[in-house]
């Protein structure tokens, strides 16, 4: 059936959803069978402003004709014919990428976590082949990578880790923002540092000044791989194509998803000419690197550049911004207002989140809570100043409610 078609119908898909689903999370007690621009519509015609955007994923809004058009052509002509042959719309997008990124070489995946596992494997090998089997990664306490085995022994948040113990070793976790505990805990055998230019998840943790410069400049001197995990920050999120770009740095490694495709699934690990390590047999993927999938993100990363977009979302982050900080003014539990480009949250003295998440639901807002007490602001990078004014407007009626 269609999301049109489950407009007519009356079946309680809700109740279907959690007799046969698997339980991995909470969700929304509502029925989404529609959007357009920043807007999701439910199962009675209720309309929403989405700041959740999938998961920072729907980047040029709910149905844009440049996704829909982009989707329309590559499936009317090939899905995917596999990568044992060579593809057109692979190519540009390879070629798009790596010239906007400065990286050399890039391998397609179908989201963030798979992307990531590409960046472990590379940088293994990497170690092993070039640095006297170096093999430890460092990550960083709250972090965030995915949910397969791999990603989640390379996650520094517990409740993710421990339902899964013993997980795959070789990762350990110093502090996010601590380069002195980052070097300390540097050694012979440590071929990789992984780090999230923002820590998304775990609430729009934001590094202090010059944090991610010194990595840089630590990783070169001590001949590590500096992996940049750009999956929620990159293509465009933070008012730059990629967020390491706001410090002036270059990584070793870089992982993208989320973002791509305006939500058709696609993932990427890129790396520079000394991780470029792989040889035919190392990784492979049935379905990374579709024509679908790889046609789509060439039309929306072409779009989100030759649009200027990329400026816009940078002014627009600074306008959501200065609202929630007047917010944070206004509010004595609001503690902080943080973010950058369309990267935002708030966060507040008390464990209010769900009740602000909830309000916002019945006023037509969708925001998420990523602690009990931070709420997370992405909406979809066309989103209007007007839609902007208006998300803030029920956002201050939540905080209201709960003061
Ligand atoms: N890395 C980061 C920084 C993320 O935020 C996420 C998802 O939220 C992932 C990796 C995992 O991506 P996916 O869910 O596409 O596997």
């Amino acid at each position: 059936m269609t999301s049109s078609a489950a407009r007519t119908d009356t079946t309680d898909w809700m109740a279907v959803t959690d007799r046969y689903f698997m339980t991995t999370g909470r969700r929304f007690p509502v029925t989404i069978v529609r959007g357009s621009g920043s807007r999701l519509f439910d199962d009675a015609g209720k309309s929403y402003l989405d700041f959740l955007a999938g998961i920072a994923v729907v980047s040029l809004g709910h149905a844009n004709p440049v996704v829909v058009n982009a989707i329309r052509e590559e499936a009317e002509n090939l899905i995917l014919a596999s990568n044992n042959f060579y593809t057109v719309p692979q190519a540009r997008l390879a070629r798009l990428l790596c010239e906007l990124s400065g990286m050399e070489r890039i391998y397609f995946q179908n989201g963030g976590a798979e992307a990531n596992e590409v960046a472990f494997k590379l940088v293994r090998k990497w170690g092993k082949t070039q640095k006297a089997g170096a093999f430890e990664i460092i990550s960083t306490e709250n972090s965030f990578h995915g949910r397969t085995l791999g990603a989640v022994a390379a996650t520094g948040t517990a409740r993710y880790r421990e339902p899964f113990e013993p997980l795959p070793g070789g990762f350990k976790f110093v502090p996010y923002g601590d380069i002195e505990a980052l070097k300390a805990a540097t050694t012979p055998l440590t071929c990789g540092i992984l780090l999230e230019c923002i820590q998304g998840e775990a609430g729009v943790l934001m590094p202090p000044a010059g944090y991610l410069k010194e990595v840089r400049r630590w990783c070169g001197e001590q001949n590590i791989a500096l992996i940049l995990d750009e999956v929620q920050t990159g293509i465009a999120r933070t008012g730059k194509m990629f967020a390491f770009e706001q410090d002036g740095i270059q990584p070793d490694i870089m992982t993208l998803a989320k973002g791509m495709a305006g939500g058709v699934p696609v993932g990427a690990a890129l790396c520079n000419k000394k991780l470029d390590v792989f040889e035919p047999g190392d990784h492979g993927s049935t379905f990374g690197g579709n024509n679908l999938s790889t046609g789509v993100a060439f039309a929306v990363i072409s779009h989100i550049v030759e649009s200027g977009l990329v400026a816009e979302v940078a002014e627009k982050g600074e306008y959501l911004l200065g609202k929630l900080r007047s917010l944070e003014d206004r509010y004595d539990f609001v503690k902080d207002a943080r973010g950058v480009g369309l990267l935002c949250a708030i966060e507040l003295d008390r464990p209010a989140a769900s009740a602000v998440t909830q309000y916002g639901l019945e006023h037509g807002l969708i925001v998420s809570q990523v602690r009990d007490s931070i709420l997370r602001l992405i909406p979809p990078l066309t989103v209007s100043k007007q839609e902007i004014d208006e998300a803030v407007e029920i956002l201050d009626g939540a905080l209201m409610s709960i003061d």
